[in-house]
């Protein structure tokens, strides 16, 4: 359909994630008008985390709590949310940000778009997801109480899903790649303490066997040798992508597709901002997502009042 709806916005913002939202909350704070578009839930990846720990002020919140209270928040200052996904976007005078119904024009774009699981790339992956193959621990793991699962991957988010399951599965395979391991060491050292735990290193999942569900892995080592794992689920955990796609027009991406940004989240085009997991960072994370909304909106606000 396609419709272009009359309200220009001063801000519209991609993704209701915590750059997002942030950003919403100040762009209203300064008075001006913001629609936020967002193809799932609002909360971004926040909400699967069971325990944030790490953000100022709160030593334990639950992500689906904390993406709560920041969607009330936005709401409360008018912003107004639309569950639509951005599928592509247009520069000029004016930017259009199109979804599949619509046509919404802004004078200002934030791009908070976050990122997407990384898949294994495995032939019948695709299919095996909601039937043993996850990519989100705390979602799915409690479906695997007392059965034998392995996550993949060696960064944080692996060992955390590794030790999260390790108290609910019967067994949990730590499958990765390598022999040493990108994530904290001090969560190594409490996997390394579990009786269920076994570490499965310099070895990648080559196959996965189902009967209408997921029923084992196979799995090889550097020199080729093949083994087969029986477990009913597999977790994987190895990275995220950033959803930045439909915005390569307006913004210069890098080799792995994140928006290259420096901390100001300025682009190449006037009017154009990237906040959060989406674009060119060092650290990744809630309070620097946050961060990144705030710097965003403010700078959109100057650029709306005409200072750059
Ligand atoms: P990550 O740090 O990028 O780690 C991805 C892991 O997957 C790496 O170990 C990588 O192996 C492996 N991998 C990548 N592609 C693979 C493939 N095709 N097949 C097999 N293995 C593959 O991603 P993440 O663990 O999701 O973490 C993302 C960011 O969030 C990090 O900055 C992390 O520290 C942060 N985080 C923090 C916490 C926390 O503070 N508790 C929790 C979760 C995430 P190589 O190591 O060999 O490259």
């Amino acid at each position: 359909m396609n419709g272009v709806r009359e309200k220009i916005y001063d801000v519209i913002i991609v993704g209701a994630g915590p750059a997002g939202l942030t950003a919403a909350i100040y762009a209203r704070r300064a008075a001006k008008s913001v629609l936020v578009l967002e193809g799932r839930a609002c909360g971004g990846q926040i909400v699967n985390t069971p325990d944030i720990e790490n953000f100022p002020t709160q030593a334990h919140i639950s992500g689906f709590e904390f993406a709560q209270k920041l969607f009330e928040q936005t709401v409360s200052l008018g912003a107004e949310i639309v569950y639509e996904r951005a599928i592509g976007a247009e520069g000029g005078a004016e930017i259009t940000v199109i979804t599949k119904n619509a046509r919404y024009p802004g004078r200002t774009l934030i791009i908070a778009s976050g990122s997407a699981d990384r898949k294994l790339g495995l032939e019948n992956e695709e299919e095996l997801i909601g039937r043993g193959v996850s990519y989100c621990a705390t979602c799915d793991g409690n479906f695997f109480r007392n059965k034998p699962v392995a996550v993949v991957g060696g960064g944080n988010t692996a060992l955390d899903d590794a030790l999260y399951l390790s108290g609910i599965a019967s067994k949990v395979f730590l499958i990765h790649r390598r022999d040493s391991f990108r994530g904290a060491e001090a969560t190594v050292r409490s996997l390394k303490s579990r009786d269920n735990v076994e570490f499965v290193l310099n070895s990648v999942v080559t196959s996965l066997i189902a009967d209408k569900r997921l029923t084992a892995v196979e799995i090889a080592d550097r020199e080729g040798q093949k083994r087969i794992l029986a477990v009913n689920g597999l977790f994987v955990a190895v990275g995220r992508v950033p959803e930045n796609g439909a915005f390569s027009d307006l913004v210069e991406l890098d080799k792995a597709g994140y928006a290259i940004a420096g901390e100001d989240c300025r682009t190449k085009t006037p009017g154009v901002f990237v906040a959060g997991d989406c674009r060119t960072k060092e650290l990744r994370q809630l309070v620097t997502a946050a961060s990144d909304g705030a710097v965003a909106a403010n700078a959109a606000v100057k650029y709306l009042s005409g200072q750059t």
